[in-house]
């Protein structure tokens, strides 16, 4: 059996930039500048150029970012935030953890993303019920693809909503040439090492254009600090970046636009050999995804067995997500939007993602592709 395929491989990207990154290291090493130190403030305006937004926190983690603006809104108990439920936990747990309710609404059978009508339904079932008042939209981007921010935008206003985009998986996603900042009030991410734009620890990111909200978020993130340092001026968190990490981001985001015409190329070339046998996502024209995940749907009961057979054959797949969070012991006894989530239990049941990163070769690619051919006649 020839050698086995990483599902995702960071030691090549790793190597470009080990280097740079280590001079890095060194200075901070040699400064001691461990919190707050200046690659902290290098990389938050390196960030505002990327994102074209004018204000960057950086933060400890991606959780921590979607965090920040929902306390510094005030968001609580009695208040309902609308969320997808085929996400990673983070996205409504930070909505429980302030005590507030999150509703989860269904998502769209080709993008995988919340689906504007089913979150119009929602906003109404709350506003009929009349318990709880209407904040906030989280939108993700699954697997790297932007949701669909100008709907979202349209009905945020039409309810005035505020519209957080979770861009842990799709920060740099555009839409005709657009990030999600052209739409959201608050864009957040992660720089979990598996991200698209990851660290090598745990690190995170929230923008927005709202200098007001930017000043809270700075003052949540150190402890609710004021302008004397002895005097707190609301309850906060320790929220910070050290600097370690900051380090690392800002040399990963020097490579990170080729990196994602790199992913383009590869969903690109899986998508034009596999659409005939599997349902991947479906990344609509004028779109640049960053691709986290490269995610096809396999139905009929087959999941496993495709798997299986991929696996012998020397080929990772995994599960995002096997249980939605609607599902979860946790988050079962939140409302979901017309009381079921058909698009979404569908999902969690036929979705098996493939191999992907930026420096996977054509003959791995190559590979990976036959697997998937060669497993699907396997198991008939
Ligand atoms: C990873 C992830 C987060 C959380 O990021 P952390 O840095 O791990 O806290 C939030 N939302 C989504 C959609 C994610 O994929």
């Amino acid at each position: 059996m020839s050698q086995p395929i990483a599902f995702i491989d960071l030691a090549q990207q790793r190597d470009r930039v080990r280097d740079k990154i280590e001079a890095r290291f060194k200075r901070i090493l040699d400064t001691g500048a461990f919190i707050m130190g200046p690659d902290v403030a290098e990389l938050e305006a390196a960030l505002s150029a990327f994102g074209g937004m004018s204000e960057t926190l950086s933060c400890a983690s991606g959780t921590d970012a979607l965090l920040l603006p929902l306390a510094a809104w005030g968001i609580r108990s009695g208040d309902a935030v609308f969320v997808p439920s085929f996400t990673f936990a983070a996205t409504a747990e930070v909505v429980a953890m302030l005590g507030a309710t999150p509703i989860f609404v269904d998502c769209l059978p080709h993008s995988f993303n919340i689906d504007p009508d089913n979150l119009r339904l929602a906003i109404d079932e709350v506003k009929q019920a009349g318990r709880l008042r209407p904040r906030c939209i989280i939108a993700v981007d699954l697997f790297g693809q932007a949701a669909d921010y100008p709907s979202l935008r349209t009905v945020a206003d039409e309810h005035g909503l505020k519209l957080i985009s979770d861009a842990a998986q799709g920060y740099g996603a555009t839409i005709d040439g657009r990030m999600a900042g052209a739409w959201a009030d608050v864009v957040a991410t992660s720089f979990y090492p598996a991200k698209p734009l990851g660290c090598y620890g745990d690190g995170g990111a929230v923008q927005t254009n709202d200098a007001e909200l930017a000043a809270v978020m700075r003052s949540l993130r150190v402890h609710g600090s004021g302008t004397d340092r002895y005097d707190n001026v609301r309850i906060g968190m320790n929220a910070r970046m050290d600097t370690l990490q900051a380090a690392v981001v800002i040399e990963k985001l020097g490579i990170f636009p080729e990196e994602i015409e790199s992913r383009m190329r590869i969903a690109r070339r899986y998508s034009d050999a596999l659409s005939q046998v599997v349902t991947p996502q479906v990344l609509p024209n004028g779109m640049v995804s960053t691709w986290a995940q490269y995610t096809v749907r396999v139905s009929d009961g087959r999941r496993d067995a495709f798997m299986a057979a991929m696996k012998e054959r020397g080929v990772p797949t995994v599960i995002y997500y096997a249980k939605p969070l609607h599902q979860q012991t946790a988050y079962r006894d939140f409302p979901a939007a017309g009381g079921r989530l058909a698009v979404t239990d569908e999902l969690s049941g036929d979705v098996v993602s493939l191999p992907m990163h930026a420096y996977l070769d054509e003959a791995t690619q190559d590979r990976i592709i036959d697997a998937v051919h060669a497993s699907l006649k396997s198991i008939g």
